[in-house]
């Protein structure tokens, strides 16, 4: 069985102003780097649908699903009246007239790729998509994050599928605050993450739930340092878990290139780090991951980073 790789144009849509490191090119360097190595011939290219807003209402108050896309509308509106078409609603988080598309086929991307991994089509799958999602909250978008693809994912694995346990791997820089915020408590899942501490968006120095595993880490720590700890605290809790399928909220911010955050992991530690995952899924999940891309700036370093990722999703 092969990886799948999800995404679409749209994603490429999304543009929160000049100089914003969460920019279309990131999904661009991706593509050129899959390219160019041969990595992106062996993967499953299928295009990303727009999330139907009942599933995103699976983590999200149907309030909050319905001013995103009330807002959608008005920026299109203001764009065929000549305006700008541009809003922000955070210091970090602003929406672009395409945004909204972005936003639905992101989170279109990570319950497709679960239906055929669920199905069978697929042994894993990769969603090569932004905006990101992991800091977006039920009812609030924050941190260049709007619906949250990861946790959109694992409800709907539970809820429409009927899976009675899944676990979420989050390993970007930054705290998975929205994921957190949504499915802390649930136990049906269980979240690991690792993430800088203190850092944006200073949370998560405790767990908050049983359900949730928080491994705060200083400001440059290096890869070796990170995989003792993720031997010791993570390794243990996924085995007891046992999960049906895993959801990975893959961020490469936490690369030693990349300078929003001051972690030292490298190309070899995400290999590393999704060989242990697979380990998980294989023992228990009959291999079943959805990965969903989170953040990662430095776009040399995160075209490389992914690919580490990809090659070990998909035996290469
Ligand atoms: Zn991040």
């Amino acid at each position: 069985m092969s990886t799948g790789y999800f995404t679409h144009p749209d994603c490429k849509k999304h543009d929160m102003g000049t100089g914003h490191p969460e920019c279309p090119e990131r999904l661009s360097a991706i593509e050129d780097r899959l390219l160019v190595s041969g990595v992106g011939d062996a993967l499953e290219h299928r295009e990303a649908p727009l999330v139907p807003l009942v599933d995103a209402e699976l983590a999200h108050e149907r309030m909050f699903v319905a001013a995103l896309r009330g807002l959608g509308d008005q920026l299109l509106d203001e764009v065929q009246a000549g305006g700008r078409g541009y809003t922000q609603l955070d210091p970090d988080t602003a929406m672009s007239v395409g945004s909204w598309a972005a936003i639905q086929r992101a989170a279109g991307a990570a319950i497709a790729a679960t239906d055929a991994v669920i199905a069978g089509e697929l042994e894993n799958a990769f969603c090569a998509v932004r905006p990101p999602g992991h800091h977006a909250c039920r009812d609030k978008a924050m941190g260049f994050c709007f619906l949250n693809n990861v946790a959109i994912a694992a409800r709907y694995a539970l809820e429409r599928h009927g899976l009675q346990r899944v676990a979420v791997v989050d390993f970007d820089v930054h705290h998975g605050n929205g994921t957190e915020d949504i499915l802390q408590g649930d136990e049906r899942v269980l979240m690991v993450g690792l993430f800088q501490h203190p850092f944006y968006p200073y949370s998560g120095a405790d767990s908050p739930a049983p359900n949730m595993l928080n491994l705060p880490i200083p400001a440059y720590t290096r890869g070796p340092a990170i995989r003792e700890q993720i031997e010791a605290v993570w390794m243990p809790r996924l085995h007891e878990f046992k999960p049906e399928m895993i959801f990975i909220s893959a961020g490469f911010d936490a690369h030693r290139e990349d300078d929003l955050g001051q972690l030292g992991l490298v190309e070899q530690d995400y290999s590393w780090i999704t060989r242990c995952i697979k380990d998980v899924a294989q023992a228990y999940a009959g291999g079943r991951i959805v990965s969903c891309l989170e953040g990662g700036y430095n776009l040399s370093v995160l075209a490389r980073s992914v690919e580490a990722h990809l090659r070990v999703l998909a035996d290469l």
